[in-house]
C-alpha cells in the first residue's frame, strides 16, 4: 500500500485515520489492526526529521520509518548510530553527507529505481534544511520515485514560535557568511531590501549562528540596521540549557559579551518588519550620538573608532560625522 494513503494513526477531529486503538502498552494500534511499526513500508525515499537535543522529539513515524526501511543513508554513521541505538533500531547504515552527496545519490536512486525503502536523516533536525538531503530527494523526484517527508523537530521554526517575533511571514537564510565582508555585505542587502519592500506586513529573517561568531554577527547587525534593531537569539533549543535571549542588537551583543564564554547551538532572528528594522528608524529615531553611544557601549570602541564606523554606516565623512557628534553633545549641555 502506497505510504500517502496509509497515514500513521492520529488523534480524532484532527483530520486524520479516526480508527486508532491503543495496546496495553500504550503503542497504537492502526486501523488495520497491526502495530503502527509493523506495517509494511512502500517502497520510496523518506526524508526523515530526528530531534535536535531532546531525544523525545522523535516522533512514532520517524521510528517506525527508520525501523522498517532497507537503509537508512546517513550525515555521520556514528551520530545516528547513538540515537538508533537508544531507540534499539537496526537497520543498516550508509554514509550520506556532503562530501559524498553527488555520487552517493546515483547508488541511491538506483537502489530506490529497483523497489528500495530508504530513509534519509541528518546529524540533527531535518535533513534538507542547512544540511544534506535536498540533492537526493529532487534526484529521486526525477527517476520517478515516491519522495515522502517525515516531519519533525527543526531549529529555525522551533526558535521562530517562540522568539516573540512575527512569525505569518518569515525567510530562511541558512548561515550567514563566515568572513567579514561577505557577511556584512548579505546584511547590507538585506537591509535595502527591506527598506524598498513596498510592504509593512510582519516578517522575520532566520539565521543558524555559531557561538564563537556570533557576536560579530550582532555587531554588524547593530551597525548596519542600527543599535536599537529588535532581534532574538535562540540558544540549545530543546536542551537542558535551553536560552532565548529578545531585545535590540545592542542588548544582546552587550548581554552575551558580558558572559565569560559563549557556547551552544544557535538561532539568530531579525524582526524584517519595515516599521521595525532600523533602516527606516535608525534614520528617524536614533540619532548618530545615541549610535556611537551605543557602540562604545556595546564593543568598547574609543570615540574615533565609534565615529568612524557609524560615518561609514551612515556613509558619511568622519569630519562631518565630528560636526554632527558635536552638534548633539553642545545640544545636551
Ligand atoms: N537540519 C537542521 C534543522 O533542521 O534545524 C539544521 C542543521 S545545521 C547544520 C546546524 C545548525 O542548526 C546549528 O549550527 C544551529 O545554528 C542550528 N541548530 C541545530 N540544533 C539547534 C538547537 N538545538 N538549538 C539551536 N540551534 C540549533
Amino acid at each position: 500500500m502506497d505510504e500517502q494513503s496509509n497515514p500513521a494513526p492520529a488523534l480524532k477531529g484532527m483530520g486524520f485515520s479516526p480508527s486508532v486503538e491503543t495496546q496495553s502498552d500504550g503503542r497504537a494500534l492502526a486501523a488495520e489492526g497491526l502495530p503502527s511499526h509493523d506495517r509494511p513500508l512502500a517502497p520510496g525515499l523518506y526524508l526523515v526529521a530526528t530531534p535536535i537535543g531532546n531525544l523525545e522529539d522523535i516522533t512514532l513515524r520517524a521510528l517506525r520509518v527508520l525501523r522498517s526501511a532497507d537503509r537508512i543513508a546517513c550525515e555521520d554513521t556514528r551520530q545516528t548510530a547513538k540515537l538508533l541505538g537508544h531507540f534499539g533500531i537496526r537497520t543498516p547504515t550508509i554514509s550520506y553527507h556532503t562530501h559524498n552527496e553527488n555520487t552517493r545519490a546515483g547508488e541511491l536512486i538506483e537502489a530506490l529505481k529497483s523497489g528500495g525503502r530508504i530513509a534519509v536523516v541528518s546529524d540533527a533536525g531535518m535533513p534538507g534544511i542547512a544540511d544534506p538531503g535536498a540533492i537526493l530527494a529532487a534526484q529521486a523526484i526525477a527517476a520517478g520515485v515516491p519522495v515522502y517527508p517525515i516531519p519533525g523537530a527543526n531549529a529555525a521554526l522551533s526558535a521562530l514560535i517562540a522568539s516573540g517575533l512575527p512569525a505569518e511571514r518569515f525567510t530562511f537564510h541558512g548561515f550567514l557568511p563566515s568572513k567579514e565582508g561577505q557577511r556584512r555585505s548579505s546584511l547590507e542587502t538585506l537591509r535595502a531590501a527591506i527598506a524598498q519592500s513596498k510592504s509593512d506586513e510582519p516578517t522575520t529573517h532566520i539565521f543558524y549562528e555559531t557561538p564563537h561568531r556570533v557576536l560579530d554577527a550582532l555587531a554588524d547587525i547593530a551597525d548596519i540596521f542600527g543599535p536599537q534593531q529588535p532581534v532574538a537569539l535562540a540558544r540549545e533549543l530543546t536542551k537542558l540549557h535551553e536560552e532565548f535571549l529578545r531585545g535590540t542588537a545592542a542588548q544582546l551583543h552587550a548581554t552575551l559579551s558580558a558572559r565569560p564564554s559563549i557556547r551552544g547551538e544557535m538561532v539568530l532572528l531579525i524582526d524584517g518588519t519595515r516599521t521595525a528594522a532600523s533602516p527606516a528608524s535608525a534614520a528617524t529615531h536614533l540619532t548618530l550620538a545615541d549610535e556611537v553611544a551605543a557602540l562604545i557601549r556595546t564593543e568598547s570602541l574609543s570615540e574615533k573608532d565609534a565615529l568612524k564606523r557609524v560615518a561609514k554606516s551612515r556613509n558619511i565623512s568622519k569630519s562631518e560625522a565630528y560636526r554632527e557628534w558635536q552638534r548633539s553633545a553642545s545640544r545636551k549641555a
